[in-house]
């Protein structure tokens, strides 16, 4: 892939949800590897595969999307790490979701859930617990068979228009389809919504959780963008998405996981919630439709850029020792493009046992278990993962009692 300046490069893409030719330029972030590609000990010394890493705004639609496409099986591949029962947070989210729409849909053992991207099956296993039939599909092969071992039937297959023609005329139509995190992974996005409308009975509801592109701008969280996460939602962005495949965004609930998230309800009839329509308005307002309310995201995130790395080089000169929570792919991103390597965060720890023993892409900061906390004693870590820092201050109460701080970069540098 070779590398245009992001203008010429926005000016070159089509638009994934619209097709409308030609974007505006928002944001540049260089050419990081693959942030969810962990480097196993034995391909250090092999060269990775790094790709420009750009953003645009569609003044058609108003979908914020990266404009570089990796083909899904580059990915995708047999050691995708990412289990979603490593995080409490996560799960909790899942069960009091799961649980919610049980009652509103009133879901029982005659109805069917299918969720997309149903990783290892954390969500679809409180459906079951409550006898309703369900139904994964995961093109990951590790979580996936992680949820047939839990009992959750799981089809190891990317979702498109296919798959969901094969479904439908097997008479497999779900009362409710679940799509969380994953919309913002779909490469070919019309042909995942259209099926999406093709496997949802005539009076079921998508329910959908994306990361809110408001919260990304407002709160700086570049470190959200990625390669795998082509798409950033505004409620105007969805809307237009949802009805060229008749589907209607009835409501939407603004959560915080996540650096604040999306939950949207869409129907095969118009219906919209006063809340839905108020939010709509509101966006209208700031001018989420624009590109006016991107323009100076960029600014900020270099400003966020200069003042991490002179934090962390203070620090350092103070003789400090530094090293970092969480190999989230966010982590990647944010390592990558404020370029610091292990010469000063020295490793990075992460429950998630698949992670252990690998090196963060790029820079290839080793990554260990969270024992290594006690074990080397660093006066700093830099939290990769702050949407998570209620549940990691609370797990690393000896490390704080200690005197160890953290270093949150998100909106900007600070120490808590
Ligand atoms: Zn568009």
């Amino acid at each position: 892939m070779s590398r245009s300046t992001l203008a010429e490069q926005a000016a070159a893409t089509v638009c994934r949800s619209c097709a409308h030719r030609g974007l505006k330029p928002v944001l540049d972030l260089g050419v990081p590897a693959l942030a969810d590609t962990l480097v196993s000990a034995d391909r250090l010394n092999h060269p990775e595969k790094k790709y420009p890493l750009q953003v645009g705004f569609c003044p058609s639609c108003s979908l914020v999307q990266v404009l570089q496409t990796i083909p899904p099986d580059e990915i995708f591949h047999d050691d995708y790490p990412y289990f979603s029962s490593f995080s409490e947070t996560l799960l909790e989210h899942s069960r009091a979701n799961a649980l919610s729409l049980i009652e509103k849909r009133k879901l029982n053992k005659g109805s069917l859930v299918i969720e997309l991207a149903s990783n290892d099956g954390y969500l679809l296993k409180n459906f079951l617990e409550h006898g309703i039939p369900v139904l994964g599909i995961d093109p990951a092969p590790g979580p996936a068979a992680a949820a047939q071992k839990i009992g959750v039937p799981t089809i190891r297959d990317f979702f498109g228009s296919a798959l969901a023609g094969k479904l439908a005329a097997e008479g497999r139509k779900a009362d409710v389809v679940i799509a969380n995190n994953v919309m913002a992974h779909v490469a070919d996005l019309n042909g995942f919504i259209s099926g999406i409308a093709t496997i949802l009975k005539d009076d079921g509801a998508l329910v959908t959780e994306s990361p809110y592109v408001k919260e990304l701008v407002d709160h700086c969280e570049f470190d959200t963008i990625y390669h795998e996460h082509l798409c950033y939602y505004s409620i105007t962005a969805l809307d237009n998405l949802f009805r060229r495949h008749g589907l209607y965004l009835n409501d939407v609930q603004p959560l915080t996981i996540h650096g604040g998230s999306l939950r949207s309800t869409a129907e095969k009839k118009p219906n919209p919630s006063p809340r839905l329509k108020q939010m709509l308005e509101q966006e209208r307002k700031l001018g989420l439709d624009r590109i006016d309310y991107y323009v100076n995201f960029a600014h900020r995130v270099q400003q966020l850029q200069t003042d991490l790395r002179k934090m962390l080089s203070d620090l350092k000169a103070q003789g400090k020792r530094i090293a970092a929570y969480g190999a989230s792919a966010k982590g990647s991103t944010l390592l990558s493009y404020i370029d610091v390597g292990p010469d000063v965060i020295e490793f990075v720890v992460d429950r998630n046992i698949h992670k252990q023993g690998k090196f963060m892409p790029g820079l290839h900061h080793p990554i260990l278990p969270p024992d290594a906390i006690a074990q080397h004693k660093p006066d700093y870590l830099l939290l990769l993962v702050w949407n998570f820092i209620d549940e990691i201050l609370r797990q690393q109460k000896a490390f704080r009692d200690a005197g160890g701080k953290f270093i949150v970069p998100i909106p900007s540098p600070h120490i808590v």
